[in-house]
């Protein structure tokens, strides 16, 4: 199963456009899914973000499993629930990059660019961040940028 480049998870091989980000760029195969992942892959976000829920509610809760109900939640237009996830993601792993970008993305939607340019430096000041990864994350910081009033 493909992975979308930007929420990084596994999706239908004939989508066009992530259902879960907007992106238009898929990557890498993702092989040894899981049971939540591949309810993801299959669009089944509602099925796949009971099952994560339950199973964090059960003690089962890291950073990946967090982070991949931040984004369904982002994908049900949810974004109060996405910064609930993202903000328990960065306490249990502070230093992962991932809620920093996606808190960025909640408040670049709302217009909220400065905002949106600290999360984004926030993610890049993570350290073991991949080539690929930091790439993502300047582009969507320029975009954050050029939004930026002037004063
Ligand atoms: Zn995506």
């Amino acid at each position: 199963m493909k992975s979308c480049t930007l929420c990084l998870l596994p999706r239908p091989a004939e989508e066009k456009t992530c259902a879960i980000c907007g992106c238009e760029e898929f990557g890498a195969e993702k092989t040894e899914l899981g049971f939540a992942d591949r309810l993801i892959g299959e669009n089944l976000l509602g099925p796949a973000y009971q099952a994560i829920e339950t199973s964090v509610a059960q003690g089962r809760e890291d950073t990946d499993c967090v982070l991949q109900l931040a984004w369904l939640a982002y994908s049900f237009r949810d974004f109060r629930a996405v910064e609930i996830w993202c903000h328990e993601g960065l306490r249990l792993g502070a230093d992962s990059a991932e809620p920093h970008l996606l808190l960025g993305l909640v408040l670049a939607r709302g217009e909220r660019w400065v905002e949106a340019v600290e999360e984004f430096d926030a993610a890049l000041k993570k350290p073991g961040l991949l080539l690929e990864r930091r790439a993502v994350l300047e582009t969507l910081r320029a975009g954050a940028y050029a939004n930026v009033p002037e004063w």
